[in-house]
């Protein structure tokens, strides 16, 4: 049996699925506001999952993940417990910002505190209400806005089979063996020895039905390894392959940029990856690829200032068996090739 379990000062008891309304500060219109969080409790003990999305207010990918996974059969027979927070950063998810109204990252303010800013009040609750109940986190986000990423994982691997296999479990098609970032909420908790994976899928203020889809596998992918649900869907089977290292190309010029790569694409060095010129294409450059890889990462605006970012390529062992891999994850994942059946319809 589970031993008891609260949260907000109400108790869940084994067995039972509870929405709880976690009191915040107001807005300033005075009207009352809280952050939603789900709990759905097995009747067997058993790890305990923190899934967390929008900590950045305007990467909604993740909302549409916990929605997907909130009416999925398989977590009705759930060994342990699982939590699901979708909107964070409730403050940035109503003005569909990134940051809190002072401008203020929450994915910067951890661990925070109950006396300091409101994105140090919001760490801070989660850090101290939810947190100290979990054995594992993957926390939901997305690029920023107007630039995509390939779905993929990051987490700290530093050479630990358990963490390394945790990564894998998810099977996003690309690992990568990132550093922690002081104030994150990965890093926090972290440093208090709950393993933690950032699913980094698709971009800000869109909905990408292949990375809802890869995200909702993949977390009951993780909770099959965890031994908490039985596994209900095969998709087809691709290799998540960790990376060596990244690396991103910055615009030669500033100019109208012409892209010639899509995300998932398999560059060699100097391959040119887009032509960038002024209005009249009098003075162009070429933007060239200075390593072997794959397309983690893409600019989406075709207006770029000399020394942007504009894509982000991943380095492998095996380049050739990284685009084979995504190349099969792509054909799992989209609507239009997908064998498994869905009960949802695509968003398009
Ligand atoms: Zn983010």
């Amino acid at each position: 049996m589970q031993p008891s379990f609260s949260i907000g000062g109400q108790t869940i008891p084994a067995g039972s699925r509870k929405t709880i309304h976690l009191p915040l500060p107001f807005f300033y219109t005075h009207s009352p506001t809280t952050m939603p969080v789900h709990v759905v409790r097995g009747k067997q003990a058993g790890p305990c999952l923190l899934v967390t999305s929008a900590l950045h207010g305007d990467e909604i990918n993740g909302i549409e993940i916990i929605r997907r996974l909130h009416g999925n059969k398989s977590i009705n027979r759930l060994k342990g417990t699982l939590i699901l927070i979708p909107v964070v950063n409730v403050f940035g998810f109503v003005a569909q910002s990134r940051y809190l109204p002072d401008r203020r990252d929450l994915n910067r303010s951890f661990p925070g505190s109950p006396k300091g800013s409101m994105a140090a009040r919001l760490a801070n609750l989660v850090l101290t209400e939810i947190l100290p109940l979990c054995t594992h986190v993957i926390d939901l986000h997305t690029g920023a806005v107007a630039r995509e990423n390939l779905p993929q994982i990051r987490a700290k691997l530093n050479g630990d089979p358990a963490m390394k296999a945790l990564a894998k479990a998810f099977r996003a098609p690309v690992i990568l063996d990132a550093a922690l970032r002081e104030g994150t909420f990965r890093a926090a908790a972290h440093g208090r020895g709950i393993p933690t994976l950032v699913y980094e899928a698709g971009e800000a203020l869109r909905f990408d039905e292949v990375s809802i889809r890869a995200g909702v596998a993949g977390i009951l992918n993780v909770m099959v390894h965890l031994d908490m649900v039985r596994r209900a869907i095969r998709h087809k089977e691709h290799t998540p392959l960790i990376a060596k290292s990244t690396q991103w190309i910055r615009a030669p010029q500033s100019g109208v940029a012409r892209s010639l790569v899509a995300l998932g694409a398999r560059v060699s060095a100097g391959d040119v990856l887009a032509y960038i010129s002024d209005p009249f294409g009098e003075h162009e450059a070429a933007a060239t690829s200075t390593a072997a890889g794959i397309v983690i990462g893409r600019s989406k605006v075709p207006l770029v200032h000399e020394g942007e970012a504009i894509f982000h390529i991943a380095k492998f062992e095996q380049p050739s068996e990284a685009a084979v891999s995504i190349e099969t994850f792509q054909d799992a994942f989209d609507p239009e090739t997908d064998t498994v059946e869905s009960t949802e319809p695509p968003l398009i």
